[in-house]
């Protein structure tokens, strides 16, 4: 067993890990990453080029035949050692995502956890990689195929789960024998790196995970026009995701993309109003609301809405904000400062067009230092309320009310996003026809936390493409080869 180490402390300065080797930016420059609750630098990381990216492109690539060869189970011995040094260590590095990222403690270690499992399944998966022999119509000749990896896999990564959502593309990709390059959000990479950390240890070959930072842009453009990278797998903003399919087209490039979403949260009136409010609260302001699959927007019937809508309002007022490092905080800061100012416009926007403010709408005045915003209810909104219209990603609960299944299915469906959907009834009837009719990836019925690893996690319309996690999640690095032999007679 080795040593848990402790989180990366204040101060401490991270590097770039390119070909097995942590290195400085070729242009020397680093960018502190600040912790949002206390709006201090905590450390400092380099800041890669586009050079740089190059680099760790080419280093994937001749670590790629050497990777690519070995079993699927020698790639899993690897990968499920990383998983257990994760486990060991999920108390500090959960301390270093609270840091950078704001999300309570217990909220972090879930991820960190999580990210574990990732690695694990994935290592397990990597093994039943099958491809299939198929029946011949034509006498003498044999076909089957074979399932090979797909090369080079250039990944992007979002802030608000930096190391779950990277995780869902490194372990696959690895798991199949592709080699890749992972680039996190500049403002949340120091989780990633105690990642890469473990895998290192677990003894992962030089090149075959390389971490670069640096401007997005000019990652994302390398990723596309570097031709030795195959695949492209984002996280994050649906305009982000579209610039990326606009330029993947040019080189029909493999592309997964995890984009926008703007859940549905429908309740009917057989469900139990108290305790669906209480855990509408819950899921609504986990990491305040800045979740691709948050519930965002809620359709309660109108015969048990005034209930609802008290339990909802008591049981916002009273989550504990706080610095996720303290004990007992439900609710961290918001990200960025320019997130709790987005969301203080979303709110005048949807009061500017007549909604009512049932509680918060305001930075939370009790701290004197962090995005700190005091979770919003609001009711009596228009359709044109852009809480409504953009994903909001923000602690913002707007409800509304609706009478039959066919509205509420028109009501859910009634977006360009397609990510999650959640649905409270005890009616089987009901459950049918709102998880057919439903234009959403995934659907979670009386549960408001669906997404779990052996389960295939994405979105339809334009939420994006491809599915992570489960065993679907190994498709997007695997191309198919047939092959058909003709016998000599
Ligand atoms: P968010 O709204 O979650 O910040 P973004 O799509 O802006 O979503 O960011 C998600 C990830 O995409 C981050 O790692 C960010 O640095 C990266 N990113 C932003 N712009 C580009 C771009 N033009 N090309 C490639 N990646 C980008």
């Amino acid at each position: 067993m080795s040593a848990a180490p402790a989180a990366l402390s204040t101060g401490t300065y991270r590097q770039l890990y390119i070909n097995g080797q942590w290195v400085d930016s070729s242009s020397g420059k680093r960018n502190p990453v600040n912790n949002p609750a206390t709006e201090e630098p905590i450390s400092e990381v380099a800041f890669g080029t586009r050079e740089d990216c190059k680099k760790a492109i080419e280093a994937a690539k001749n670590a790629m035949p050497g990777w690519a060869k070995l079993t699927a189970w020698d790639r899993a011995k690897i990968l499920k050692k990383a998983a257990e040094l994760i486990r060991e260590r999920a108390d500090g590095i959960a301390r270093t995502l609270t840091m950078e990222q704001g999300k309570p403690l217990p909220e972090a270690k879930g991820e960190i956890l999580q990210t574990a499992d990732t690695f694990e399944w994935f290592a397990e998966e990597g093994k039943r990689a099958y491809g299939d022999i198929i029946p011949n119509s034509v006498p003498g000749k044999r076909h089957l195929t074979f399932r090979h990896p797909v090369g080079v896999v250039g990944a992007i990564g979002p802030w608000n789960f930096p190391v779950a959502l990277l995780s869902r593309k490194m372990a696959p990709a690895l798991a199949v024998g592709c080699t890749i390059v992972c680039k996190p959000a500049t403002q949340t990479p120091l989780s990633l790196i105690n990642i890469f950390d473990c895998l290192i240890e677990a003894g992962l070959p030089a090149g075959v995970a390389n971490f670069v930072i640096g401007p997005a842009k000019d990652i994302g453009d390398e990723f596309i026009e570097n031709p030795i990278v195959r695949k492209i797998s984002f996280t994050g903003s649906t305009e982000v995701g579209k610039m990326l399919m606009r330029g993947a087209a040019g080189h029909v490039k493999r592309l997964s993309l995890e984009l926008g979403g703007h859940a549905p949260f429908i309740v009917f009136p057989d469900a139990d109003p108290e305790a669906v409010a209480k855990a509408a609260v819950m899921g609504k302001f986990r990491n305040n609301g800045q979740v691709c699959i948050s519930p965002s927007r809620f359709f309660v019937h109108k015969d048990i809405s005034k209930k609802f809508i008290e339990v909802a309002v008591a049981a916002a007022k009273n989550l504990k904000l706080g610095n996720g490092l303290d004990a007992g905080t439900e609710i961290g800061p918001m990200f960025e400062k320019k997130a709790m100012e987005n969301t203080i416009k979303l709110v005048e926007d949807a009061s500017g067009k007549g909604a009512t403010l049932l509680t918060g709408g305001k930075r939370c005045d009790r701290f004197a230092k962090g995005y700190f915003f005091e979770p919003t209810i609001l009711t009596g909104l228009t359709d044109d309320a852009r809480v409504l219209t953009d994903e909001p990603f923000a602690p913002v609960m707007p409800i509304m009310e609706f009478s039959t299944i066919d509205e509420a299915i028109a009501k859910a469906n009634n977006t360009a996003y397609g990510l999650a959907a959640y649905v409270f009834t005890n009616d089987l009837t009901t459950t049918f026809k709102m998880a057919e009719g439903i234009e959403a990836g995934m659907i979670g019925v009386n549960d408001p936390v669906p997404a779990t690893v052996q389960a295939p996690f994405g979105g339809m319309k334009e939420s994006g493409m491809g599915r992570e996690l489960s065993r679907e999640g190994l498709d997007g690095y695997l191309e198919t080869k047939h092959i058909s032999i003709r016998l000599k007679d």
